[in-house]
């Protein structure tokens, strides 16, 4: 038998093989590294161990490949419960893992920390950034999102989005940093600028940081400060359509205004930010708000699959896909997750946990069916599973099919579901007595800026 391995430099095409299941990926110069023991096997590379790419290898976890997971971070992160990071509520390591220890038990993963910068489709080689090449036999792209700031990028620097851990302990230390500075200064504007929080979008996330900030302010730091009233702190929800929580019905969304407006929270909507910067925020009406503190929660682009791919992604850049979660024109290559653009049922598949996950198992389940010989597969059909989001320590919407739940009852309902879809019994023991100890006693024990 030939080599059928590629180091860093040699020519694409040097590792044409008689089949396509006898390739073993290389890693680091000069180096054959095999992968897995087993080199005859079909190699599937997926590429983001978010909510879709682990639900991927999960499903491939009895099929006869070897698969390699890369993420540029070394953890899977739980991204619908980092607004509570952002907010001291829970500490980082309540809400993410290691991917090492995940997929620890599944033999036929190999998990490879690396940032992938490119797609070379025809040689079927997938490039990081470190320089690293991985050969494929079948790719699942499942890189996720990102915070779009429109045509505004410039405003990244002063308005942090919520998608990282790390940007949730940003964003934790820029809120906990504005009642320090204000106890520290002597003029009223700059007290007010400092005690002044602006979320930008009135999506879930926004509603639920806002929210959140205000119960920090109102009822968290109350007895903590001897200058300054952390109470008479502003939390301002701007949003520029007609209405907060525009994926829910219009009730839910009313009733969501009045309880954010009942824990403090001011909501502008049809109010489109014009400018942002170290200051505060200007909006369409005219209005300028002076704030240390501004937040993005308004908008969010797909990671750079398209480019990868050397396609045109849609307008929120996902790669748009066929029915069977395919690039159309190559049946090897899956695009998955938030980073897709699919319709099921006539409507498009929403950003959500519950589709990356069901878009996940799909396609593990696919491509199983066809290393085993069987051609055809259904195409994907998404089961949405319901909108939720939580509005305040005791208050949550929830909207599934006509089923509609508020207040308290929403609110079990969203933490029943939030603990029951963390991983490990330890994140959920962890949790749950975080969040018992806080609804007792309005204390948030994760108040650190680092
Ligand atoms: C703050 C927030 C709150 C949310 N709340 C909810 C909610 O309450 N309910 C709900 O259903 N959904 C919620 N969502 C949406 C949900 O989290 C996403 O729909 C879901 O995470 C999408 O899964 P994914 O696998 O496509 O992407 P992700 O879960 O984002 O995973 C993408 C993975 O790809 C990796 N990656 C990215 N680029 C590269 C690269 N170049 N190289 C290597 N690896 C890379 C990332 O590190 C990450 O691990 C929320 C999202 C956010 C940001």
């Amino acid at each position: 038998m030939r080599a059928f391995y590629r180091t860093k430099g040699e020519p694409a095409g040097a590792e044409t093989t008689p089949t396509a299941y006898v390739r073993t990926h290389v890693t680091g110069p000069a180096k054959l590294r095999p992968i897995s023991p087993s080199g005859s096997r079909p190699k599937v590379v997926i590429i983001g161990a978010g909510f879709a790419g682990l639900e991927a290898a999960r499903a491939l976890s009895r099929a006869a490949v070897d698969i390699v997971l890369l993420d540029k971070k070394n953890h899977h992160c739980f991204q619908p419960l980092l607004y509570q990071v952002a907010t001291a509520a829970l500490s980082p390591a309540d809400v993410a893992w290691p991917i090492r220890s995940i997929v620890s038990g599944q033999e036929n993963v190999s998990v490879m920390m690396a940032d992938v910068c490119a797609v070379d489709q025809e040689s079927k080689i997938v490039r990081t950034k470190e320089g690293d090449r991985f050969l494929y036999d079948y790719l699942v792209i499942a890189t996720g999102a990102y915070s779009s700031y429109f045509s505004h990028p410039e405003w990244a620097e002063y308005a942090p989005g919520l998608k990282t851990i790390e940007d949730a302990t940003r964003i934790r230390a820029k809120i906990l940093t504005g009642f320090e500075r204000a106890e520290k200064a002597t003029l009223e504007a700059e007290i007010r600028k400092f005690m002044t929080f602006v979320v930008v979008g009135g999506g879930p996330t926004g509603v639920e940081l806002a929210g959140s900030i205000a119960e920090i302010a109102h009822s968290v730091l109350v007895r903590d400060f001897r200058k300054i009233n952390p109470q008479s702190a502003r939390v301002v929800l701007v949003e520029a359509g007609p209405r907060i929580l525009p994926s829910f019905p219009a009730d839910l969304s009313d009733y969501t205004k009045k309880i954010l407006s009942d824990i403090g929270v001011e909501v502008l909507t049809g109010q489109a930010v014009t400018d942002c910067d170290d200051q505060g925020v200007s909006l369409a009406g005219g209005e300028r708000i002076e704030s240390a503190c501004v937040l993005w929660a308004a908008g969010v682009k797909a990671s750079p699959a398209a480019e990868w791919l050397g396609i045109e992604g849609d307008r929120a850049g996902r790669v748009p896909v066929n029915e069977f979660l395919q690039l159309p024109g190559n049946a090897d290559v899956f695009v998955i997750g938030d980073t897709a653009s699919v319709r099921s049922g006539g409507k498009p598949v929403p950003g959500l946990a519950p589709a990356a996950k069901q878009m996940g198992q799909y396609v593990g389940k696919h491509i199983a069916r066809v290393v085993s010989g069987y051609e055809s597969a259904r195409p994907f059909v998404y089961r949405h599973q319901g909108d939720l989001a939580t509005i305040g320590r005791k208050s949550a919407v929830v909207a599934f099919n006509r089923t509609k739940l508020k207040g308290v009852v929403g609110w079990l309902v969203w933490s029943i579901a939030h603990i029951y879809f963390l991983i490990g019994a330890r994140n959920r023991a962890v949790v749950a007595i975080n969040w018992l100890w806080e609804y007792l006693t309005f204390q948030r024990g994760a108040r650190l800026i680092s």
